[in-house]
């Protein structure tokens, strides 16, 4: 089939996740046809780098041998069962210890999803049982960030705060609240309080978590759920200043704590998880995307200790669980995928040669007339674009700066995404130094011909 043929289908009969359907219909979709490496292919023969990994999750790169392997011998001899009723298979359980034994040692369970939202889920349950099984039924609200992303689910999208999905999604779970966002670029640096500083602004930020403890009443909150480094909301690393100013909030008053880690799991940050990066001890952690490196669906949930032990002693019957919990064949890809991860030292090197080199290659684009501020951490990261650099000035939100640019870039052969006017990267894992070179590359040229689309 032509690219013409496939874009009329598309357009008839396909819906897109996160589009405008109309506006997709008259421009037709970019077909991508197959994929190596950090390079993905369209219907028109472009090899367009990767720059985000998919959606943030093939952290193995494309077209590992091993991982279909993996997924053939796993469909020849089990292609599914489930976890349900007393049941389960290997995948399942080389799968489970193995990831017990990367995370922090206090995680030594997990339960099973079939993706981040379904993790998500998972969370709002749990926390609520927990609390109630500890005699305190009425610690239910789950303080979570502004501008957030869990995810989908209704459960997802409530706990995210995404004022757009907010509006189209109500009403939402209730119980749940939101605070500001430690995002020093976008609200910090203006000014706020006497002292400016990032490191001032993190701790403003954590106070704001304290406030809404104290306005909520301590004994009415349960969790406050937070990603280590903030990603589809714009790759929003804290002032270092932030988590250990949350940490002993929490700790004040006896809230648990839930860490998303579906983006920043599994390397992304030069950690195994963005937890041992900022020296958190999750309370939960919602996993996904990276585990399997995408090649399948598949999420869960690990399970801390203090949370495990009460369910599991004093719980009875969880009622809660899906289809495609641990399914087998995704079990068994994730479990190759770290198996990989591990024999070829990927997080080893995003900690001490990848993630170094991008902040250094990354930070040389600050020099340019629409760059605010270039930040990374590990290897995602992020350009702010800006009307003027003196100032600080963003653009008109109907210029689209930020969707001008991703275009151009996709035109000159890099996916970047925009949120906004901050334009993001979070490559696979696995790209060399040359590729960094040439993504910096492309990402200047984009930058380039939106100035001059702009001016
Ligand atoms: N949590 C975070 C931090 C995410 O970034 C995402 C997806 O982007 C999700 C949860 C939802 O995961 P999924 O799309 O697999 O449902």
């Amino acid at each position: 089939m032509l690219t013409a043929d496939y874009q009329r289908l598309d357009r008839d009969h396909h819906l897109h996740p996160f589009t405008d359907f109309k506006a997709l219909g008259k421009e037709g979709s970019r077909i991508i046809t197959h994929a190596e490496g950090v390079y993905i292919h369209d219907s028109e023969g472009n090899r367009i780098l990767d720059g985000m990994a998919g959606l943030w999750c093939v952290n193995l790169g494309y077209g590992r041998r091993e991982l279909v392997d993996a997924a053939t011998h796993q469909l020849q001899a089990l292609p599914y069962y489930n976890n349900f009723f007393k049941t389960t298979h290997p995948p399942a359980v080389k799968l489970a210890e193995a990831l017990c034994r990367l995370a922090p040692a206090h995680l030594n369970r997990v339960f099973f999803t079939g993706s981040g939202s379904e993790a998500n889920d998972t969370v709002l349950r749990m926390v609520r049982r927990y609390w109630a099984l500890k005699g305190k039924p009425d610690k239910q609200w789950i303080i979570a960030r502004e501008n957030a992303y869990h995810g989908s689910t209704v459960a997802g999208l409530s706990l995210g705060g995404m004022a757009p999905m907010h509006e189209q999604g109500g009403p939402l779970v209730p119980g749940i609240t939101h605070v500001r966002q430690p995002y020093w670029f976008g609200e910090g640096r203006l000014g706020e309080g006497r002292d400016p500083s990032p490191e001032a602004f993190g701790r403003l930020c954590a106070d704001a978590i304290e406030a809404k403890i104290l306005a909520l009443g301590e004994e009415n909150v349960a969790a406050f759920i937070a990603e280590p480094v903030q990603g589809a909301g714009g790759a929003i690393i804290p002032p270092e200043s932030y988590w250990p100013a949350v940490k002993e909030v929490l700790a004040k008053y006896d809230i648990l704590l839930v860490v998303d880690e579906v983006i920043c799991g599994f390397g992304r940050l030069g950690e195994w998880f963005g937890s041992v990066h900022y020296d958190l001890e999750p309370d939960l952690m919602p996993i996904a995307k990276g585990l399997s490196s995408g090649y399948l669906p598949i999420g869960g949930v690990l399970v801390g200790d203090r949370v495990a032990d009460t369910l599991i002693e004093e719980g009875g019957e969880f009622f809660h669980g899906f289809t495609y919990s641990g399914h087998p064949v995704c079990a068994a890809v994730a479990l190759a995928n770290l198996e990989l991860m591990q024999s070829e030292g990927i997080v080893e090197r995003v900690r001490d040669d990848l993630g170094p080199y991008l902040a250094e290659r990354w930070a040389s684009l600050a020099d340019h007339p629409l760059v605010g501020e270039a930040r990374s951490l590990g290897l995602i990261g992020a350009l702010e674009l800006v009307a003027d650099k003196t100032t600080g000035a963003r653009f008109a939100k109907s210029l689209g700066a930020g969707n001008l640019c991703r275009d151009l870039c996709f035109a000159q052969g890099l996916v970047m995404r925009s949120v906004g006017d901050t334009m993001i990267i979070s490559p696979p894992l696995v790209i060399t130094r040359e590729q960094i070179d040439d993504l910096v590359r492309l990402a200047r040229q984009a930058l380039d011909e939106t100035a001059r689309r702009l001016a």
